[in-house]
This record gives structure tokens, C-alpha cells and sequence, in this order.
């Protein structure tokens, strides 16, 4: 009988290997055609700062329509990644992001997520440059988010090319703190201007007191390396309070707001309506 199931099981896992091989291969097939259909676009997430309630930054999320519906960048990341796609892709982003920044309100900053794999390429630095100046945005207004991931490979150069944007005047964020193996290791390698606190931590902040521990000591661990830090995830009211009250500087998170369409974005930034609505909520 042992034998029976054990050869079943094994025929359950071969079966589920081919299912995502087959899926991984389709989203492969279809992310190489997906640029030149324009099915790839920008939603924009604002983070709102807890010193003034404005929005301080918006991050910049990718989208795939493809085949009736919205592929998540979960699911094909990792593939654009693998493939090498990530680099076109990647490029796309950082033109069309400034490009939006650029009809923002100037005290209005665009994030903009780095994968590892862009890092590779020689001319990231002048990839970034180029994209600036297309969009005619001051490098003081972009943000550039990575995690941990980067560090653990090829750190010099990447070190250098951190440097380099850095001494542009452009802003270096650690994204997902707290999820890789050794995040505390990681500041020191390199003076992150932000640290963005993985939403798992927010999960169960108001029911669990080493979880808002946690967030305290990453927030003093932050000011006291003079970096600032953001809150992800936040989706309560409760959340918002407990945070807030430790000092977090900024929150992004679906209480506030979730990832808008452009002109969705565009109207928050500009009509006073919506502003003042927005202070309500964050107050
Ligand atoms: P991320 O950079 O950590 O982005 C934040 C993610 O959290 C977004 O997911 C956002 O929609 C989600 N989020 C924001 N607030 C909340 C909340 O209150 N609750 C919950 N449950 N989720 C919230 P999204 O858009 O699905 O993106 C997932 C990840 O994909 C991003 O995580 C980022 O790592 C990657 N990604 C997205 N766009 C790009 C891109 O242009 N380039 C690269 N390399 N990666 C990207
Ligand atoms: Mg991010
Ligand atoms: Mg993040
Ligand atoms: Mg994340």
C-alpha cells in the first residue's frame, strides 16, 4: 500500500511541475510580445508623509493586460527576470514614470522599483541620466527602491552604480525591509536615504506586541542611521495609530491609497478637494 501512494504522490507533484512550467512558459511567450502591444502600464501608488499629510512620493507599479486580464507583477517579475526581460521592461518604466512625474506638483517625488537583473547592464547610470532629462525631472525627485536581493550578488559594482545615482542626487531606498537573510548587515553596506518596512510586519501590528517591537526598533534603527522610513501595508486605522505613534515618517498602504490609474493620480495631486479629503484620512 506504502508503495501505491508513494507512487501516486509522485505522480501528483510530477503533474504539478508541468502546470507551472507550462504557465512559466506561456507568461514567457507573452511578455516577449507585450511591449510591442502595449499591454504593459504604469499604476501609481501615493505614500503620504506623517510630518505634513501630503504625499510626499508615488510608486510606480507595472501591469500586464494579457489575455482578459491583469497579470500581477508577482507572476511575471520573476519571469522577466529570468529571461532577461526585466531590461527593456525596466528601461520602459524608468522613461514612462518620469514622464508622469514630470506633470506632478514639483514637491512630488516618483518611486521607482530597480530589479537586481537591471544592475547588470553597464549603462544603468546612464539609463537613469537619459531618462531625466527626457522627462526634464531634477534627479532630487526621483527615488529608487531595491532590496535586499541586490546586495547578495555582484556588490561591488552595484555598490558603485548605488554611489553614482546617489551622488546625482537621486534617493536610494532598502524595499521590504526585514524579509531578506540578513537585512541588518545590508545598512551598512550602503547609506540608504529610506527604509520601507515589508508589510508583514503590519499584518498583525495591533494584535501582536513583538511585531510592534519589531517596527519600533527598525524606526529608531532608522533615525539613528539618518534614514527615513516608510510604513507599507498599512490597512487600518488602528495600524496607522501605532505607527504614527512610534514616528514613522511616511505610510503607503490601501487605507490610504491603493494603486490609482493615472488620471486618478493626477487628480488627487492637483484638486484641493481631494487633498483636503485626504489630511481627513490621514488624521
Ligand atoms: P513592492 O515594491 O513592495 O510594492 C508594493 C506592493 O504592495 C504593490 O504590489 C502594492 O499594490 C501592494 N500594496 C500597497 N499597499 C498595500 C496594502 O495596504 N495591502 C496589501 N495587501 N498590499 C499593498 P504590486 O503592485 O502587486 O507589486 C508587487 C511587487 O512587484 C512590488 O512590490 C515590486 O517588488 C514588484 N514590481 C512592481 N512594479 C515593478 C517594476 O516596475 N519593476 C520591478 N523590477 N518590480 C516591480
Ligand atoms: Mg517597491
Ligand atoms: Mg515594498
Ligand atoms: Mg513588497
Amino acid at each position: 500500500k506504502a508503495k501505491a501512494e508513494g507512487r501516486s504522490t509522485y505522480h501528483f507533484f510530477e503533474t504539478g511541475m508541468d502546470a507551472e512550467l507550462q504557465q512559466r512558459r506561456s507568461i514567457e511567450a507573452g511578455l516577449r510580445l507585450a511591449m510591442s502591444r502595449n499591454e504593459l502600464r504604469l499604476m501609481f501608488q501615493p505614500l503620504l508623509g506623517l510630518d505634513n499629510n501630503r504625499v510626499t512620493c508615488v510608486e510606480a507599479l507595472l501591469r500586464w493586460d494579457h489575455d482578459d486580464r491583469t497579470v500581477s507583477p508577482a507572476e511575471f517579475i520573476p519571469v522577466a527576470e529570468e529571461t532577461g526581460l526585466i531590461v527593456p521592461i525596466g528601461e520602459w518604466v524608468l522613461q514612462q514614470a518620469c514622464l508622469a512625474a514630470a506633470t506632478w506638483p514639483e514637491d512630488v517625488r516618483i518611486a521607482i522599483n530597480l530589479s537586481p537583473v537591471q544592475f547588470r547592464q553597464k549603462n544603468l547610470v546612464a539609463q537613469v541620466k537619459a531618462a531625466l532629462v527626457a522627462a526634464r525631472i531634477d534627479a532630487t525627485r526621483l527615488e529608487l527602491e531595491i532590496t535586499e536581493s541586490l546586495l547578495l550578488t555582484d556588490s561591488e559594482t552595484t555598490i558603485a552604480a548605488l554611489h553614482e545615482l546617489r551622488a546625482m542626487g537621486i534617493r536610494i531606498s532598502m524595499d521590504d525591509f526585514g524579509t531578506g537573510y540578513s537585512s541588518l548587515s545590508y545598512l551598512r553596506s550602503f547609506p540608504f536615504d529610506k527604509i520601507k518596512v515589508d508589510r508583514s510586519f503590519m499584518a498583525d501590528i495591533a494584535t501582536r506586541a513583538d511585531s510592534q517591537a519589531i517596527i519600533k526598533a527598525i524606526i529608531g534603527l532608522g533615525q539613528a542611521l539618518g534614514m527615513t522610513t516608510t510604513a507599507e501595508g498599512v490597512e487600518t486605522e488602528e495600524q496607522m495609530a501605532i505607527v504614527r505613534e512610534h514616528g514613522v515618517s511616511e505610510v503607503q498602504g490601501f487605507l490610504f491609497s491603493p494603486p490609482l490609474q493615472p488620471a486618478a493620480l493626477a487628480n488627487l495631486l492637483h484638486s484641493d478637494a481631494a487633498k483636503k479629503q485626504l489630511r481627513q484620512k490621514a488624521s
